[in-house]
């Protein structure tokens, strides 16, 4: 366990992120709150922030305030009170389009994303109050601006740091990839935690920690890899819809997420916390130097998410149908060597 500065052991804090916001097509009811045709539960933020508090924690949540030009400021106002009300963490996520002429931060130049930062932190403080600390880039498309710009404006984090993530994006060819917490000028840069899910050889499959594509085995992997390494933070990605599915409530992760909570509540050395937290512990003296490797999942632990993933998409079922395929032959294999075996 890392040491910090008083000598104090510290723990490894896991953070669970939300990013809140409505997808191309949805908006705030579906994909925010979580209101399903023929459900009378919701199945949004507020049924997160339930499942967080039957274990007393609390989540960061990145609200994409810039959508409120699409859907109206009511509706993401009501989501920024709710998160804020309930005692979570409620920070930035900057999807800056509706308001703004760029996709992503990082197509941004630097004097245009403070601009952007200033207008979704004013938004948040006139809504909620709330001091904001810390940002997460949509679709995780930083640069080095962008934590030059989260430092012009005050903010102490930034967690666009996404080596795992299956796009392309400035900010993990700058800063490299890496899941250890690192300061940049006065910016604490939290990373999502990626793992390893293949390797052969030299080359590797990595992956983001994430609730919907990650099997519990696989989290609890990398939770225990983090512990070993004395990581100050695990950061799990979460979206304000990951609880449904289709229309529907997404009982495998609801079930994933209680059933993590659980684990994690009796994992001694783990602490669940949110990046307010983290900001005012994380201590420069109690970070590691290095890590060693990468946490890796594997072929096995792979096969089964695919198996149980089976319904979410033709990569699964390939993944999936690939394991059965090659169990299948070395069953022959064995069968066959045994009979030769027996002959003799
Ligand atoms: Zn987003």
């Amino acid at each position: 366990m890392a040491v910090d500065s008083l000598g104090k052991r510290m723990k490894t804090m896991f953070v669970f992120t939300v990013d809140v916001e409505s997808r191309a097509h949805g908006d705030p009811r579906s994909d925010i709150l979580g209101i399903l045709p023929d459900y009378e539960e919701r199945y949004g933020i507020e049924k997160i922030m339930s499942m967080l508090e039957a274990y007393q924690v609390r989540g960061t949540f990145f609200l994409n305030v810039y959508e409120a030009a699409k859907h109206g400021e009511v509706a993401v106002a009501g989501a920024a009170r709710l998160i804020h009300s309930r005692g979570h963490d409620l920070e930035l996520h900057s999807h800056p389009q509706p308001m703004y002429p760029h996709y992503g931060m990082c197509h941004a130049p630097l004097v245009n994303q403070i601009a952007i930062l200033n207008k979704g932190i004013s938004l948040l403080e006139s809504w909620t109050g709330k001091t904001v600390l810390a940002h997460r880039a949509g679709a995780f498309a930083a640069n080095v601006d962008t934590l030059r710009a989260c430092e012009s404006v005050g903010l102490l984090a930034d967690c666009s740091l996404s080596p795992g993530s299956l796009v392309s994006v400035p900010l993990v060819h700058e800063l490299g990839v890496s899941n250890l917490v690192r300061r940049i000028g006065k910016v604490w840069e939290i990373p999502v935690t990626y793992y390893h899910q293949l390797r052969v050889g030299r080359w590797h499959s990595k992956r983001i920690l994430d609730i919907e594509g990650s099997s519990l085995p696989e989290i609890k992997r990398v939770t225990r890899w983090a512990l070993r390494q004395s990581l100050p933070t695990v950061c799990v990605l979460m979206h304000s819809f990951s609880l449904s599915r289709h229309g529907k409530p997404n009982r495998r992760v609801i079930r994933r997420l209680s059933a993590l909570l659980t684990w994690l509540h009796k994992c001694d050395g783990i602490e669940i916390g949110t990046i307010e937290q983290a900001c005012h512990r994380l201590d420069q003296n109690a970070i590691p130097k290095v890590i060693s490797g990468e946490p890796s999942t594997g072929l096995l632990l792979t096969w089964g998410r695919a198996l149980l993933a089976w319904n979410d998409g033709w990569r699964n079922r390939l993944v999936a149908m690939t394991g059965m395929t090659g169990l299948a032959v070395l069953t022959l294999v064995l069968v066959y060597l045994c009979l030769t075996l027996l002959k003799h």
